[in-house]
This record gives structure tokens, sequence and C-alpha cells, in this order.
């Protein structure tokens, strides 16, 4: 493919080159080619984007105080703008990150979606209304809904669209100026989309983009006393560093992070469906999911039964150049490839058993890309690093438990709480122990598949607040209460 042209940001409605004048090219992980350069923002770039988004939203207004119907209306237009590029759009996210082009439709067709989503939602504002009589007389009260201001969005690789627009449509729903800052390994898709922000004419600087490195630039935004909030999809890591620089200003803070997700599965449960649920929840886009189902509980008396089945199943996934949809692409970088086996070499010095893969795929065309085989241990312990620590890979582990309680408690045993599965026949059950787990998305009886309309985000230290829904708008939105005397006139209550 011819590397496209040079990767610009988008500040103030203008396409602009970093301040330093900086490039980096960005990588086909299947075969090394280079696919684009990528512009490099400063610290300086962060300030003219800040301003711009500020200037935006408390001198000239005009997304923040344009009606609902019309800023629903804008979103809608942005929806069937997507759709028309929705091949494009594909593309760029399969080259540049390395998911199967089948996979990457599918994201294209979620992010259209959310934007008709929340589209929907603003058209139809809400509220509370309320009499109340609380000792000075009859008064009504009632809440709206305002943006929060200047807000910034920070993203990770693995959905480079999808995990953008979660971010873009509602907090845009909602009326805020906004900057993104997708990850450096993925932009490519994000550009794509902000040439569909200009097309439609969105107002000067309500929508920017700013690109380079996280430490720098994205640090930089969240720590920004002119930003009001910042919303972070991510590390944990990386999460607990934006609070901290979050913390000057107190600013609003949303953060959707890591994982290690328990996929327990009972005696009972219908076995082919098991198999291939969790094979979705594990090998879907490389594994490289926040909500995989890394850790599969099985129970004891299933184990041998499921683990060859899984094998076999595994085995059985082709891997290869993911625009010709193979079931597997590569993983997203050479580092992160390289993460990923140090994760499986770390699992058979602790003494794992290696069922299948564990290694580099280099067949054919693959020899110069990021691939990995799928890989499943059995006989782990809890101790274990591939237990304890978020792998982001085609890797899973198989423990056993005995009793049901033995599944919760094991099921809970991580520090993350993002996400979690039940299989079983026995439906009282299934909402035992879903009811059990602590983890903010859970699924019985499947794997994985996730709603416009259904809430997302994690317990513990998998994050704070939640994407999607109305929830994900509300996260984006001060709600104000606004109280009104019914009765004006003396009060009465210095009368002693
Ligand atoms: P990452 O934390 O390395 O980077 C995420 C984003 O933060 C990138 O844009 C990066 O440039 C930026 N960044 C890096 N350092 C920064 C800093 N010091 N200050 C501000 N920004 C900084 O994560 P990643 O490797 O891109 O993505 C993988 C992680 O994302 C996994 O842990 C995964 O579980 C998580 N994730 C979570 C969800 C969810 O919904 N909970 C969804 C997708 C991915």
């Amino acid at each position: 493919m011819k590397a496209m042209e040079l990767q610009k940001m988008y500040i103030d409605g203008s396409w602009v080159e970093g301040s330093e004048g900086k490039s980096r090219p960005t990588i086909n992980p299947a075969n090394q080619e280079v696919l684009a350069e990528v512009t490099q923002g400063t610290l300086e770039d962060v300030k003219k984007a800040v301003a711009a988004a500020k200037r935006s939203f408390y001198v000239t207004r005009e997304w923040r105080d344009m009606d609902s119907q019309t800023r629903g209306d804008f979103l809608l237009r942005i929806a069937d703008e997507i759709e028309k590029e929705k091949e494009t759009l594909a593309r760029l996210d399969c080259m540049d990150h390395g998911k199967p082009l089948r996979e990457a439709e599918a994201d294209v067709d979620d992010a259209i979606h959310n934007f008709r989503y929340y589209a929907g939602l603003i058209k139809a504002p809400y509220g509370g209304a309320y009499d109340v009589n609380e000792g000075f007389g009859k008064m009504h009260s009632y809440t709206v809904h305002e943006p929060v201001g200047v807000c910034a969005l920070i993203t990770p690789w693995n959905y480079p669209l999808l995990m953008a627009v979660w971010k873009l449509a509602p907090s845009l729903a909602a009326g805020n100026s906004v900057i993104l800052k997708p990850s450096s390994n993925c932009v490519l898709s994000c550009v794509k989309l902000f040439e569909i922000f200009e097309r439609v004419g969105m107002p000067k600087g309500s929508v920017n983009l700013v690109l380079g490195p996280g430490s720098s630039i994205g640090n930089a935004l969240a720590e920004d006393p002119d930003v009001d909030m910042v919303a972070f999809t991510g590390s944990t890591e990386v999460g607990q560093s934006i609070m901290r620089a979050a913390a000057g200003n107190v600013k609003k803070v949303g953060l959707e992070l890591g994982g290690k997700s328990p996929n327990v599965i009972f005696a009972d449960a219908d076995l082919e469906g098991a198999v291939e649920w969790s094979m979705i929840g594990i090998f879907l886009n490389q594994g490289e999911v926040c909500s995989a189902g890394s850790r599969i509980l099985v129970e004891e008396s299933l184990k041998d039964k499921f683990v060859a089945r899984l094998k076999e199943r595994a085995n059985a996934i082709t891997i290869g150049n993911p625009m010709e949809n193979p079931d597997m692409g590569p993983l997203v970088t050479k580092e992160h490839m390289e993460k990923v086996l140090s994760y499986i070499q770390s699992g058979i010095d602790e003494g794992a058993t290696l069922v299948c893969g564990g290694t580099r795929y280099t067949e054919g065309e693959c020899a110069k890309g990021y691939f990995v085989r799928p890989t499943i241990f059995t006989d782990c312990t809890d101790e274990m690093r591939i237990v304890n620590e978020e792998i982001f890979g085609p890797v899973v582990t198989v423990q056993t438990f005995k009793t049901e309680q033995e599944a919760i408690d094991m099921a809970n045993n991580t520090e993350y709480g993002l996400a979690g599965a039940v299989f079983t026949s026995d439906g009282s059950r299934a909402l035992r122990v879903i009811k059990e787990i602590r983890a903010g998305i859970t699924w019985i009886n499947c794997y994985n598949p996730t709603f416009n309309e259904a809430p997302w985000g994690g317990y513990k230290k998998s994050g704070i607040g939640r994407e999607l829904g109305i929830h994900g708008l509300e996260e984006y939105q001060e709600i104000k209460q606004i109280n009104i005397n019914l009765n004006p006139g003396i009060v009465g209550w210095y009368e002693h």
C-alpha cells in the first residue's frame, strides 16, 4: 500500500502540524509496512487546543447553546457520514491495529449506532421536577442537566475508532467542547472521523484532535487547569496517574481501565455453548479486549472435557493478514507482542502447563508480522503472574473449583472488577453467582455482547464511572437543582 499523506491534528477548525514539525510513522502490524507519517503534537499544541475548546465553550458558545434538537441533528449527520465511509474506516482500523476486517466493520457499525443513540437521547431532554415543602412553605424544585465544559478524551489503541466514539458521542451530545487524544499506536481512523466533523460543519473549536505521546501531551491535558473533565480509557497504571494529574483543579474524572475477568463454567453448562463463548471471550480482537474472559474457572468434574474441546477449537483458529478475514490478526506492535510472549514465558517458568499455542506465529506472509498463537494454560494458581496481571493478548488460564462458594471466591480474587460471566443451566445459581461477582459488566451463558443502551464500566481498579447508556451521557453533564419559592414574602426565620 502507498503510504498516506502526513496525518495532521485538528485544532480550532484547522488541520495543523505539531509546533516542532516532528512526525513518526504508523506501522501495519501484519507486515511492518509504513502506513503513514503522523505529526507529533507538543505541549504548545495542547495549550492551543485547550484554548480553542475553552473559547468555543465559554465565549462563542455555538455548540453549547445550540438547542438539543439541532445538536442531535448534527450527531445524526455524523452517523450518516460514518456510514458512507464505513469501508474506509474499517480498513484503516484493520491495517493500523491488526483486527480482522469483519471485526473492524462491526466496530464501525457500533460507532454509527452510538452516535444515533446519543442523538436520540439528547433530543428527549429529561430531568426531575418536585413540589416540596421544607419548612419554608411551598416550593417547586427541578433539575437541569448542563455540559461540564472543556473535556479531554484520552483513548487506547485496541478499538481505535470505537473507544473514541464512546466518548465523543455522549460528550458532544451533552454540549461540551472536546479535545481527543487517541493512542499514538493507532490514529488513522480518528483523523478520518475528524474529517467528517469538519465536513458536517461542527462549530470552530468544539472538536479538537491532538496527536502524540501520552506521557507528555496526555498528561498535560489531564493537568491543564482549563480542562474541566478528563475521560480516560486505558491501563490502570496510567489511570492512576491521570487521577493524580487531575487533582489540581479537581477535574471531573472518568476512568475505564484494565481487567482480569473471570469466566465461571459449571459442570451443568451446555458444553459446546460454553466453549464457543469462551473463545469469543478470550480470542476476539486477539485478546486485546479490556473485558476479556482471561481467567476461566471450570468445575473440576468438567475440566478435562472442557479443556480438550477448548484446545481443539483454539487450534482451529486461523491466523493471517487481517484484511483477508482470518479469525485472528497480529498484535498491535512489536513491543506489545514481546510483552505478551514474556507473560507466556513467565507462566511456563512458574509451573503452569501449556496446553496449546505459546509462541509467535510466523507461517508464510506472517513472518514479518506480530502474530501470537492462541494460548491456553492449565494447572494455574492464584499466585502466578499470568493469573493476576492483565496480559491483553490471546492467552487464557484455566483453574478449577469444587463448590459454588469457591468459584465466587476465586472469581473475586483480583484487584480488577471490570467483567465476568457464568455458564450454567441452573437459572437460580446463575443469578446467585453473577450477583456475587464484583464487576460492572457481567454475562450469563454468553461472553462479550455489548449494547449502547447498557452502562459499561468497572468496579475496583477497573475504573470510575460508566460509559454507554444514559449513564454515559450523565458522565459529561453537571446536574443543577433550581428551587423556586412559590410564596414570596417574609419568611419569619429571624422572628425570635
Ligand atoms: P495506556 O494506558 O498505555 O494508554 C491509553 C491512552 O493514554 C493512550 O492514548 C496513551 O497515549 C495515553 N497515555 C499514556 N500515558 C499517559 C499519561 N501519563 N498521561 C495521560 N495519558 C497517557 O493503554 P493502552 O495500552 O492504549 O490500552 C490498553 C489498556 O486499556 C488495557 O489496560 C485495557 O484493559 C484498557 N482498556 C479499558 C477499556 C475499558 O472500557 N475499561 C477499554 C479498552 C481498553
